[in-house]
């Protein structure tokens, strides 16, 4: 997690909120498909939005289809692998530890999130307690650089909106 002074850090929020609202566009989508609400963007240096991914765990019938699984994969397809470090990944919540572990071996430079996961799991019940921060330290092949959250209240409100009135499983958390 970012300990950048308030200033630089309202700099960081507004620099990665267009970004953000694409990502959690994206949650919505999932929703609207019978997902779980999370969505993730993956932009160049410049902010510019490449793709974009969401949560496909209900209809594909996979646990590890979280948005950000699903974007690595699709990124590690389509893109230059020397171009990851570059990249960074925008995502409505903070990425789970199977999800860090995706971006960390995709080579990506830098994660952005809005609710963390530590609030995701107060409202939804369900977490895999590890900061994603925690997981990035602990390689040593690369870092990856955390800053969030940004725009937290809107992927919150998504969460408890969905989390309350959800009733099938819980597999799938970010
Ligand atoms: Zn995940």
């Amino acid at each position: 997690m970012s300990a950048l002074p308030p200033t630089a850090a309202a700099q960081v929020a507004s620099m990665w909120e267009p970004a953000m609202r694409s990502a959690l566009e994206e949650a919505r989508l999932a929703v609207a498909a019978n997902n779980h609400p999370f969505g993730a963007v993956l932009c160049d240096a410049e902010g510019k939005v490449l793709l974009a991914a969401q949560n496909t765990v209900v209809t594909d019938k996979d646990p590890t289809c979280h948005a950000e699984t699903n974007l690595v994969r699709s990124a590690c397809r389509t893109l230059d692998p020397k171009s990851m470090a570059q990249m960074t990944l925008v995502t409505s919540t903070e990425p789970c530890p199977m999800c860090s572990g995706a971006i960390y071996w995709a080579g990506i430079g830098r994660v952005v999130y809005a609710c963390s996961g530590k609030k995701l799991g107060q409202i939804s019940g369900e977490e895999l307690d590890i900061p994603c921060g925690q997981v990035f330290s602990s390689g040593r092949l690369h870092s990856v650089e955390v800053e969030g959250p940004v725009l937290a209240a809107e992927a919150e409100e998504m969460h408890t909106r969905f989390w309350t009135s959800w009733s099938g499983e819980h597999f799938g958390d970010s």
